[in-house]
C-alpha cells in the first residue's frame, strides 16, 4: 500500500512566520530523506527567483510556476512531500491540484495569507482550509498594541489584492487596530 497523502495549511497574517514554518517542515522531511519539491508563484520575486526566503533570510530551493496546473507534471513518482509558498496567489485550480497530489499519497504543505488587507478571505484559501486535514493559524504581533495579530494592514495606496510587499508596505495588526483604508491618516 502506498503512503497516505494529506493536505496541511499554514496560514496567518504578514509577519506571522508562515514561510518559516513551511521551511521547518520541509527541512524535517529532508532530514528523513524524503524527496521534497517546493513551489512558489512566479509573481513573487521580491527576494530570489528560485528560492523561498523568509523575512529572516532562511531559504530553500523553489520552483517558480505561473499556474497551479504546472505542479502535477513537475512532481515525479518518488516525491513524498510538496511545499507551496504564497499559495493564496494561485488560481482556484490549486485546490484540485493539491487534492490530486494528496490522493496520490503526497504530503502537501501549503503556506499563505488567509486574509487580504481588508480582512477578507484570500483567493483559494477558504476552499483549501476546508479540504485540508490539518490547518495551523499562526498569530503575528500587532505593532500598535502588542496583542496577537491576525490581520495585515496595508500602509500605502496600491490598488488591487496583490500582496507582494516587503516589510515596508504592511504591518501586522489585531482586529481592533486594523484600519480598513488603503492609506493611513
Ligand atoms: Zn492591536
Amino acid at each position: 500500500m502506498t503512503a497516505m497523502g494529506c493536505i496541511e495549511i499554514v496560514c496567518g497574517s504578514m509577519f506571522s512566520g508562515k514561510t518559516e514554518e513551511l521551511l521547518r517542515r520541509v527541512k524535517r522531511a529532508k532530514y528523513a530523506r524524503l524527496q521534497v519539491v517546493v513551489f512558489k508563484p512566479k509573481v513573487d520575486d521580491r527576494y530570489d527567483e528560485v528560492k523561498v526566503v523568509t523575512h529572516e533570510g532562511v531559504s530553500t530551493e523553489a520552483v517558480p510556476i505561473a499556474s497551479s496546473g504546472e505542479m502535477l507534471s513537475l512532481v515525479g513518482p518518488n516525491v513524498a512531500v510538496v511545499g507551496v509558498d504564497e499559495v493564496q496567489f494561485f488560481d482556484d485550480g490549486v485546490v484540485e491540484v493539491c487534492e490530486e497530489l494528496a490522493n496520490r499519497g503526497v504530503r502537501v504543505i501549503c503556506a499563505g495569507l488567509d486574509q487580504e488587507y481588508r480582512g477578507m478571505p484570500f483567493g483559494p484559501m477558504p476552499r483549501l482550509l476546508a479540504v485540508a486535514e490539518y490547518a495551523t493559524k499562526l498569530p503575528a504581533v500587532c505593532v500598535r498594541c502588542g496583542a496577537e495579530a491576525s490581520r495585515s494592514q496595508r500602509l500605502d495606496a496600491m490598488e488591487g489584492q496583490l500582496f507582494v510587499g516587503g516589510a515596508a508596505a504592511y504591518e501586522a495588526r489585531c482586529r481592533r487596530c486594523l484600519v480598513a483604508r488603503a492609506v493611513e491618516p
